[in-house]
């Protein structure tokens, strides 16, 4: 990570730092720049994806329930998805705050989430903490690339991508030697439901965000140092607003 990393890191760790949510289409890097940014502000990174492909592999009835649609690049229903959420920031590691990643996905989420937190973070003087939402904007076609040649490794969960950051050796994980997996919801056909889902069911949540004076763009096209380092300065500038 770099000195702008480092320095945004030792002045932010101390504090509360309360909600984070992190918005983009499929592909736009919010699962990498969420692992990095809850490493640098020490928060729990809680991605709905993750939750809900683990229960899927642990075979819960949640997961039995949500695989089919997942599978389909739909969207599960708000009623699985909010009891899971509400499960895990119940967990004493939300205390000073979390990173979304993948939720709210809708308007009738964001309007539960903010229900939901309402009052659950303070900043030093007691005043509570609205949620901080930064979208990572990037184009079409890089979506596009980043998608198809997305590769993760099953044991560590690293992300790789064939055409932009491919492993030392081909189709293995650098770090365990894994053989590197691509999600079943990242082929070609599924890819395009989900892009259609996120232009359909969450754009509108971006004017949501932005109505109410909360949402911070970042470009996301940028390397991803320079994502991370523009998403900390953003989440900075949200806490003073
Ligand atoms: P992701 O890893 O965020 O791309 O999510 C993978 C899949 O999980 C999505 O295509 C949806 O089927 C499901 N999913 C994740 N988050 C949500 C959410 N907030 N609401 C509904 N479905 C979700």
């Amino acid at each position: 990570m770099d000195t702008q990393t480092t320095v945004a890191a030792s002045s932010s760790s101390a504090k509360t730092v309360g909600a984070i949510i992190l918005v983009g289409a499929p592909g736009s890097g919010k699962g990498t720049q969420a692992k990095r940014i809850a490493e640098v502000l020490e928060i729990p990174h809680l991605s709905t994806g993750d939750l809900l492909r683990q229960n899927v592999s642990r075979g819960t009835e949640l997961g039995r329930q949500a695989k089919q649609i997942m599978e389909r690049g739909e969207l599960v229903s708000d009623e699985l998805v909010f009891g899971m959420v509400a499960d895990r920031i119940k967990l004493p590691d939300c205390v000073s705050g979390c990173i979304f990643d993948g939720f709210p996905r809708t308007v009738g989420q964001a309007e539960w989430l903010d229900r939901h937190l309402n009052g659950r973070f303070v900043d030093d003087k007691q005043q509570p903490l609205a949620p901080i939402v930064i979208q990572l904007t990037v184009e079409y076609n890089s979506l596009w690339q980043r998608l198809t040649g997305r590769r993760s490794c099953p044991t560590c969960g690293r992300i790789y991508n064939i055409y932009l950051q491919p492993p030392r050796v081909a189709g293995v994980c650098d770090v365990d030697g894994a053989a590197l997996e691509t999600r079943r919801d990242d082929r070609e056909e599924v890819i395009k439901e989900r892009l259609k889902a996120y232009e359909m069911q969450t754009l509108p949540l971006v004017d949501y965000y932005r109505r109410r004076g909360r949402l911070l763009e970042v470009n996301g096209d940028l390397r991803p140092d320079g994502v991370t380092a523009e998403a900390l300065k953003a989440i900075e500038h949200g806490h003073r607003l």
